[in-house]
């Protein structure tokens, strides 16, 4: 199973880093982290339906508290004072590897 060997909180560029196993390294804004919480109060947990409005989450959230859920997670307490969110190691894997893909497509969308 994936796992971060190491995690870096960059309070001052809003960003959450981590490094896999396998030697990635996903950069993650607070914002972005934030925006894909699945808890039950940001996912209906019978439908999967999006309860939480990405536009309600400011740029400048602010990250308060970060602790380890057992070895497969991560618990984050966010200055808008959410704080029922588990994200686990897939699901952080998985959103870095769509903001790679949504920023590679910005970047080639910008060359032509
Ligand atoms: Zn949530």
């Amino acid at each position: 199973m994936i796992s971060p060997q190491n995690i870096r909180v960059h309070r001052d560029q809003g960003v959450l880093e981590l490094t896999w196993s396998d030697q990635q390294v996903s950069r993650l804004p607070f914002q972005f982290v934030r925006q894909n919480c699945r808890c039950a109060v940001c996912v209906d947990e019978m439908t999967g339906r999006p309860l939480l409005d990405p536009d309600t989450i400011p740029a400048d959230l602010g990250l308060l508290d970060i602790s380890l859920a057992g070895n497969y997670a991560l618990r984050v307490r966010w200055s808008d004072n959410h704080d029922s969110g588990l994200f686990t190691w897939v699901h952080l894997k998985d959103i870095g590897e769509r903001l790679e893909t949504a920023l590679r497509q910005r970047r080639d969308n910008s060359d032509d």
